[in-house]
This record gives C-alpha cells, structure tokens and sequence, in this order.
C-alpha cells in the first residue's frame, strides 16, 4: 500500500484516515484546527474552519452502518461517550410495530451533538498507528505536468510539502482545493443550486422528567409559512434546535436575541412539551445563505488529474434540510477506499469508477437533498411576500413516468410495515440500489392503495409534510416586536 494526505480532519478526513490505516497506508491528516477538534474541553463553540459543526445536528441511518461496519471500534467509542442510538422500533409510529425484521437493525440513527462525534473521532485518530496528525494550514497542491497532470502533494503554510500516492480533499464546504485547481488552469466541473435559507442553532440540557415522543420519529419537526423549528437529540441528554427562515428575513433575524429566540419556540403550543424540560446550553449560532454544490474531477469520462479525491462536503454539500451530508460524506469514503484498496486498479481507473458511483449513487441523494432545500427556501420566501407557495419536494426521487408517484409511496407506506421500511431505507440513504423505484415497489404501491385508500390517515415519518402553519406572519411580527 502506498502514502495518502487527506486535508481536513473532521468527520470526513477523520473516516477516510482510519480506514486508509487500517488498510496498511501511511497517513497524514492536514488540518490547522485539529486540537479543538479533539479536545473540545467540554465547551461548545463555533470553529472558523467547519463553523456549522455547532448546528443542529441528525445522523440518518447510513452513517451508523458506515461507521458501524467500517468502524466498530467508533461506534462503541460514541457509546462510551454517552451517544445514544434511536433504533426502529422508536422511531415507528406505533401503528407499525410489528415485533420487527432483519436489517431494522440498521434503520438507527446517532443521538450526538456534531462536536462529540468529531471530537471521537479525532481522539482515535489522533491515537491511530499509521496515522501522523499535521497542524497546519495547507496552502496549495503539489502538481506534476502530465496528461492528465497528477497531484503529488499539499503544500503547507510551514513551507514543508506533504507528499502522498493520493491526496484526498475532505476540506469542507470551503474547501481552497477547487480554487487551487482553478489556478492552475484545471476548472472543476461544478453544479450550484441556490438554496436561501439560514439556520439558528442552540444548544440545550434536557432536565429530568418524562420526555414526549418525537413527533417525526427521529426529530421533532415543526414547519410554519415563515420559518421551521426543529429539535435532535444529542448525546449525554443534550438536545439542538434549529430554527430556519429564509436567509433574507429581516424578521426572523431577531431570533438572534436569546430572548426572542426563546419567545418563538414558546408560541409553538406543540412543542410546549419539550421547551419545559429544555435549558439553554450555548448561545445562538447563526449560519446562512448556503448553496448547495456538487463538483466532479472526471469530465467527458477523463480525469482532470490523477492522485486527487474528493469526499465530504468538498465533493457534495447541501443544506440540512434532510440532514444528510455526513451520511454522504461517509458513504463516499468508504467507497474511495474501497476502490483505492482493491487489487489491480491505476489511477485512471480509479478516478473513473469513483467518478461513476458519484454520478450513479451519490448525485441521487444529492439530487433529493437539493431539490427539498430549494423548493424549502423557495415556500419560506413566497410565504413572506404572499406569493403562490410551491409544492412540498418528493421525498423520493423516481424516474419520469415512473408508474407512482413519491407523494402514493409515502401514503401507502403509512398502513405497510415492509413498504414503510423500504421508503425509510430510501430516505435514509441505505438504497443505492434504487429499489423503492423498482417496479415491484411500485405494484404494491398502486395494490395498497387500492385495498386501504385511506392509509394516508397515519402519516409516516416523512420530512416533506405540509405545513402546518399556526403561527402566521401577523403573530411572528408582533411575538418579535420588542427585538427590533
Ligand atoms: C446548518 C447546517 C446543518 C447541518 N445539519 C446536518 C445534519 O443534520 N446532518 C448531517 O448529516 N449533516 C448536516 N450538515 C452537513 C454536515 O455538517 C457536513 O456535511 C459535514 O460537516 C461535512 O464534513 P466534512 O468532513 O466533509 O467537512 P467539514 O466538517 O467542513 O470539515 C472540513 C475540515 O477541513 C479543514 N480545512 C479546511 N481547509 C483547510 C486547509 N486549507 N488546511 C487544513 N485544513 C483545512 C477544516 O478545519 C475542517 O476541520 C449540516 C450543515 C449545515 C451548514
């Protein structure tokens, strides 16, 4: 096995380290913040390099079975440090329980606040054989001419170069790499889809008492025309709510004062329930306007460079609106380095197999994840200017004309147990395969329709609801009157 630099050391770079290691490669992780990553002294502050680590946080299925199969060592590493796992069986609506089947094992999610599973992570990296920790900056790619050019390094702000076989981007959303590739006169094919929505995040203890159920299984969820509250539970009985308006509105901007912030939750009579047993942890952390993005380093079925990859929100980033970019980010981890390990593969292969899973795997969660952060930012802005709101983004992604939609999927999933899992499994990212758009899905879909047309009576967990607006702009306006 060879050398691999991996620039960023969050959850991303952290992944790929451990299993490049643990595959025989020497590894350097480059990331100037690496201590505050590891040793976050049990304060909860934002960092310049991943500023969003301190927002709230949900870690869909997928994550857990990455971390679990690639990394068990982790996942029994997060349960020492108090994180928690929401199986199956809680997150279904009772009317589903069923006693259970093979593989709800793997329909989990991670109960953590960001900050603990980073700082996990990069306490066992930190210990890791194989793997040398650099504080640095980096500063620039180390590129040999060639055709393709092939990157051979990262330079540093020391002066010193690290020199690696694979040099892998898991920088972040703000990851200098495109820009250095640019400069170079390697542009990145690049998507941008607008998305508009700010996040203000807050963290809180949750007292002692009777804690109610999650109204959305695994996250409680609040949606109204002019903002969205939700809350996650955390580890060590920690809980983070977001509270999310579109990026422009100058009224909810308010929500910056902890008062006002607490004001808006306490007028959501449904959440009342949870707001008593919540104590404010942290101040409000304000994120916003971010687009979400997908770049390649393969076009027209070449690679733009040889030596170089990209995973995490370097590669794909999108907004928390389905709260998966860690699950991606370790899906296409795992995958590069399955494909970097496996026998008889060059460079080229390399960058065009990982380049075809992107395009057949990871741009279909990307896809989903988008579509539901535009057309969310979209409702809140039309909701404020009195505007026609658009329809809710389908949970699902389906090929066109297909035979159902994704809107007949989730309803009939409502009264099916076994469709029920399938459309999690979707909507949880543990369908690469697509097969809630097979057409055996899709036949007993249109056959569970019509034998119970009124399953849509028991909503299932979904994160595309509609609204249920109860607190209307008239009421935001006056609740934040005394925070102008
Ligand atoms: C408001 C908000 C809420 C979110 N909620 C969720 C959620 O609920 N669930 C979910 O799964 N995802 C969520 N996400 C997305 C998730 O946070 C990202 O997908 C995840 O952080 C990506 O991890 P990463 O390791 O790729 O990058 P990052 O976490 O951004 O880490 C990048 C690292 O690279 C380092 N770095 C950058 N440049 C350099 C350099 N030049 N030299 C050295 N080091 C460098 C940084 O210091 C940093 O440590 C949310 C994002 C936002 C913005």
């Amino acid at each position: 096995m060879g050398t691999v630099a991996i620039l960023g050391g969050s959850v991303v770079g952290a992944a790929a380290a451990l299993q490049f290691a643990r595959s025989g490669w020497q590894v350097s992780v480059v990331d100037a913040e690496f201590d505050r990553i590891s040793d976050p002294d049990g304060t909860v502050e934002a960092r310049p390099g991943a500023p969003h680590a301190v927002q709230a946080h949900g870690f869909m299925a997928r994550a857990k079975v990455e971390l679990a199969t690639r990394l068990p060592d982790v996942v029994d590493a997060l349960a020492a440090a108090g994180v928690t796992e929401l199986p199956f069986a809680k997150m279904a609506p009772p009317h589903l329980h069923d006693g259970g089947r093979p593989g709800d094992d793997e329909l989990a999610m991670l109960q953590s606040r960001r900050v603990t599973l980073d700082a996990v992570l990069a306490d066992i990296v930190r210990r890791e054989p194989g793997v040398r920790t650099v504080r640095a900056k980096a500063t620039g790619l180390e590129i040999e001419d060639g055709s393709p050019p092939r990157v051979t390094g990262l330079g540093l702000a020391t002066g010193d170069v690290v020199r690696a076989d694979l040099v892998i981007d898991a920088g972040g959303r703000r990851s200098p790499v495109s820009g250095w590739l640019a400069a170079a006169g390697l542009p990145q094919p690049e998507i941008v889809d607008t998305c508009n929505v700010s996040y203000y995040g807050r963290h809180f203890r949750i007292r002692a008492g009777e804690r109610p159920r999650l109204n959305s299984g695994f996250a409680d969820i609040h949606e109204f025309p002019c903002h969205l509250q939700f809350m996650f539970l955390g580890d060590n009985d920690t809980a983070m709510i977001a509270i999310c308006a579109e990026s422009g509105d100058p009224l909810l901007k308010r929500v910056r004062h902890e008062d006002a912030y607490h004001a808006v939750l306490a007028a959501n009579e449904a959440f009342r329930p949870w707001l008593d047993l919540l104590e404010p942890a942290t101040p409000t952390f304000v994120l916003g306007a971010l687009n979400n993005r997908m770049r390649g380093l393969v076009a027209d079925g070449k690679p733009l460079v040889l030596g170089l990859h990209q995973a995490g929100d370097s590669l794909a980033m999108t907004n928390p609106t389905r709260g998966r970019g860690v699950a991606m980010g370790l899906c296409a981890v795992g995958r590069l380095h399955d494909l970097a390990t496996a026998d008889g593969r060059d460079d080229v292969a390399l960058a065009t197999e990982y380049a075809a899973w992107q395009r057949d795997v990871l741009a279909v969660y990307y896809q989903e994840a988008s579509t539901s952060d535009q057309t969310v930012g979209r409702k809140l802005r039309a909701n404020i200017l009195g505007d026609a709101a658009p329809a809710n983004a389908p949970a699902v992604k389906l090929p066109d004309g297909h035979p159902v939609t994704s809107a007949q999927i989730e309803q009939a999933s409502a009264s099916d147990p076994d469709l029920f899992r399938l459309f999690l499994r979707a909507l949880y990212l543990l369908d690469d395969d697509r097969v809630i758009a097979s057409p055996a899905v899709a036949d007993r879909v249109l056959r569970r329709l019509a034998e119970d047309p009124d399953s849509a009576a028991n909503a299932p967990i979904s994160p595309v609801r509609p609204w249920n607006g109860s607190v209307d702009r008239q009421a935001l306006e006056s609740l934040l009157a005394p925070y102008a």
